[in-house]
């Protein structure tokens, strides 16, 4: 059968393919004027007049009245426009949700951090507090601001529909996270989806990092699990059913501590926080927030502590023999730690790379350095993840 719609629905999509170019080299090259756009992107320049005049109408660009020092005509320059939408993102922890509303450019019109323990709290009362924490948010931002979406990062497996087969780091189980969150915002106006956070972290990193350029990068997330996010020849790895990158339970180490899994010397029984606070605070006991004892421990650390220092060297080479393995797969350009072991970097990451160079068969190999995100990278990437549709070239609504 012959569609007549076709060729109609071809030309929008150029369109949008023509936006989405116009947005992505304003978004890596701002200020820059229209010519620059045209030049770059192979578009002619009453295309990129037309797109420019829409994305500017649609409040996605803006001028910002420079003009480029040149032989010819000043041109006005381009820049995106941060002050009309924002995407949203959270992050789920153990012990903390973290919420940031960001532009198009990334930068956050909030960042807030609530402690909350979301391990034994359970998933019902989580999505209470998350959609609590959503609303207040919209509330911020406010009526001047369109909030285009919201994305959910979680440390565990997430399948393509927004649920949570499995979060061991939360005690979660078969919980179908992006319905729920949906259903207590009541209709709220925007996508919701849910992510690995992970996945978001790398995709923070991708967009708003000091390696933005990179295109074969790994996020490796501190927290309660550790995850990698995967990003290879510029794309995101997600794996058959979403779930590339679950490397918590790489065995290190045959005779290390127990992990939830059941087997022994896991990375994450070995690296992920709570084995940390447990090996170098013995009399810590359980912990409902991690942030002060990682606090502690970075104060031994610069103190001298013998054993905290000895520690932290040994967790650096079991880390730097992780990095080798995921390099060994994937041979990313940098592996960047976040969360608890962008902390404790400056300790763990010395051992980390003599080990790494002792495992590289072809010097220089890998670079492994601390994520500058902060423990919002997940959520960022969430704000960042929030904005694609829009990214992607499609007009927001309205
Ligand atoms: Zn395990």
């Amino acid at each position: 059968m012959i569609s007549i719609d076709r060729p109609t629905a071809d030309l929008g999509d150029v369109r949008v393919t023509n936006r989405a170019a116009v947005l992505r080299h304003v978004r890596r090259h701002a200020p820059c004027s229209r010519a620059d756009v045209a030049a770059h992107t192979g578009l002619n320049k009453a295309t990129v007049s037309s797109l420019v005049a829409e994305l500017i109408e649609h409040g996605l660009l803006r001028e910002t009245g420079l003009t480029e020092n040149r032989v010819g005509r000043p041109a006005t320059m381009l820049v995106l426009d941060g002050s009309r939408y924002v995407g949203l993102g959270l992050r789920v922890g153990a012990d903390e949700l973290v919420a940031v509303a960001a532009g198009p450019g990334g930068d956050p019109v909030l960042t807030w951090r609530r402690a909350f323990p979301a391990a034994t709290a359970g998933p019902e009362e989580t999505v209470k507090a998350l959609a609590a924490l959503v609303r207040r948010a919209v509330t911020r931002i406010g009526a001047d601001r369109t909030v285009l979406g919201l994305t959910v990062a979680v440390p565990g497996l997430v399948d393509p529909d927004g649920d949570v087969p499995a979060a061991p780091a939360l005690g979660w189980r078969g919980v179908p996270l992006a319905a729920s969150v949906r259903r207590a915002l009541r209709d709220p106006g925007f996508p919701v989806a849910v992510d690995t956070e992970a996945n978001l972290a790398v995709l923070a990193e991708r967009r708003h990092g000091p390696y933005a350029a990179t295109t074969d990068l790994v996020h490796l997330t501190g927290g309660p699990a550790i995850g990698a996010g995967l990003i290879s020849g510029g794309r995101l790895l997600r794996g058959g059913r979403g779930f590339a990158g679950d490397v918590g339970h790489l065995p290190l180490a045959a005779d290390g501590p127990a992990c939830d899994c059941g087997r022994r010397g896991c990375l994450t029984a070995l690296l992920g926080v709570d084995a940390v606070i447990r090996r170098l605070l013995p009399d810590a006991g359980p912990v409902t927030d991690h942030l002060p004892e990682i606090e502690r421990i970075r104060a031994l650390a610069r103190a001298g502590d013998e054993p905290v220092r000895t520690g932290l060297t040994e967790m650096g080479r079991l880390l730097g023999q992780a990095v080798s393995v995921l390099s060994g797969l994937l041979d990313p350009e940098v592996v960047v730690v976040g969360g608890h072991l962008a902390a404790l970097a400056p300790w763990l990451l010395p051992a980390a790379h003599a080990e790494l160079a002792a495992r590289t068969p072809v010097p220089p190999g890998v670079r492994l350095e601390a994520s500058t995100l902060g423990s919002a990278a997940g959520a960022l990437g969430g704000a960042t993840a929030a904005m694609a549709t829009v990214e992607a070239g499609r007009l927001p609504a309205g």
